[in-house]
């Protein structure tokens, strides 16, 4: 869906801020990642708005659009990052974070990795499993630190969202059952070159119903009370990212004063927490078009209409990877029929498709479409499958565009082959 003041159509024409995306399009080409800076930061103002009486650090989860522009936005309204690599942890530092503002989840951090993040003198390790704490500890020993760490906890809720992005579960590789924790808890407490500091979770992602917060957070917190009555002391509860978008109409944004209210209250008698908040989808989501060119349109005896583009799963896979609803609007609106059509792209895979069976206006060789609320999961998760170059990135602030990231050309497609 469009967010308007921020992406919105002035006589037939999609506008970003204040700049016309046609015009944008002359100059960079397609297919092209398009994002308003206006609306990153004002995600970032209404969560800060729902936390303002407490405690929070916001860390971006850098993994939903990586770009090292994007992150600097959130940096200079004082964010830290959420990252899940030694590459993220390469990108976070150029974005200019703040290293005591970065934390370190994901289940299979390599020595290596971890070795970097302790040079750079993060924030604290999410630990996942029993070995990476022990890896953590011998690799802090051998450099003489003393290593900040919460446990990820999984508190066995169900974030009702898709199977693929719930990760809570006691199913899923995420994370450490709660029974589980405590031992492991009990055996960091006896390790030298570890301070144990916080406890994380994250339940899923794309959380429209923010009731599981709720559930999550009153396990956590007696969690804590146990923690805390068996010596062992919590400063941060990470809680992780999840708050969902309205990819559609039917949908609408949860209430943050809500989810703020369901994260804070069952720590009341818990006033020496902070709380750390990993936010992506959210913050981003709605800010990224991708505007793509129509290649062919293509009917079948069938009665099935294609509207071929020169974008697809390579560039965004959201929609073969989940099923997963964007809406498609022309860039320049002719008030023409609406067509039923699938919007597929050049991929030499059946799975490759934009929309499916959807009714969109009448599109002909030549025009340009954008697929809104691109900017999470887009550009992070794509590929050079088939040897297509990547989009190019757009960053767009009131009447002024900046490319953050330039096009690509054959000879960056072989980049590193001997
Ligand atoms: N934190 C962690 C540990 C995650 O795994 C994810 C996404 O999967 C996020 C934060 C960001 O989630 P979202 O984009 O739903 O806010």
């Amino acid at each position: 869906m469009i967010l308007e003041p921020y992406i919105y159509y002035k006589e037939n024409q999609l506008m970003m801020e204040e700049l016309k995306i046609e015009d944008i399009m002359k100059e960079t080409g397609t297919p092209a990642y398009l994002y308003s800076k206006g609306s990153l930061l004002n995600q970032l103002k209404q969560l800060k708005e729902a936390f303002q009486n407490s405690n929070v650090l916001f860390c971006y989860s850098l993994k939903v659009c990586h770009n090292i522009n994007i992150a600097n936005v959130f940096v200079n309204e004082g964010c830290g990052i959420d990252i899940v690599s030694g590459g993220e942890l390469y990108r976070a530092l150029k974005a200019g974070a703040d290293p005591k503002k970065i934390v370190y989840s994901g289940v299979a951090k390599t020595s290596k990795e971890i070795k970097e993040a302790i040079e750079a003198d993060i924030l604290m390790f999410n630990v996942e499993s029993e070995q990476e704490l022990m890896r953590i500890n011998s690799i802090a020993a051998s450099m003489n630190k003393k290593v900040s760490i919460s446990l990820r906890i999984n508190p066995g809720v169900d974030a009702k969202t898709h199977p693929y992005i719930t990760t809570g579960m006691k199913e899923n590789k995420f994370g450490i059952d709660c029974e589980m924790g405590l031992e492991i808890y009990k055996s960091a407490m006896q390790m030298e070159n570890i301070n144990i500091c916080g406890i994380d979770l994250h339940i899923g992602s794309q959380l429209l119903d923010i009731t599981p917060y709720g559930e999550a957070m009153k396990v956590v917190a007696d969690y804590v009370r146990t923690l805390k009555s068996m010596n062992i002391p919590i400063k941060y509860v990470d809680i992780g990212g999840g708050i969902g978008i309205p990819y559609t109409a039917d949908k609408s944004t949860p209430d943050l004063l809500e989810y703020a209210r369901l994260i804070t209250e069952p720590f009341k008698d818990l006033s020496e927490i902070t709380f750390i908040l990993e936010p992506g989808r959210f913050l981003t989501a709605q800010a990224g078009l991708l505007i793509t060119e129509v290649q062919y349109i293509k009917d079948n005896s069938y009665g099935k209409r294609f509207v071929i583009v020169d974008t697809g799963m390579h560039h965004l896979i959201r929609p073969s990877l989940y099923q997963a609803y964007h809406e498609i609007i022309p860039v320049i609106k002719k008030e023409k029929q609406k067509n039923k059509v699938d919007v597929v792209g050049p991929i030499c895979e059946s799975s490759d498709f934009l929309a499916k069976d959807r009714l969109i206006e009448e599109a002909k060789q030549g025009d340009l479409l954008a697929v809104t609320d691109a900017g999470a999961y887009g550009m992070s998760m794509a590929s050079h499958y088939n040897s297509h170059e990547l989009p190019v990135e757009v960053l767009v602030s009131k009447d002024a565009y900046k490319i953050i990231k330039k096009r690509e050309t054959y000879v960056d497609l072989l980049q590193g082959e001997l």
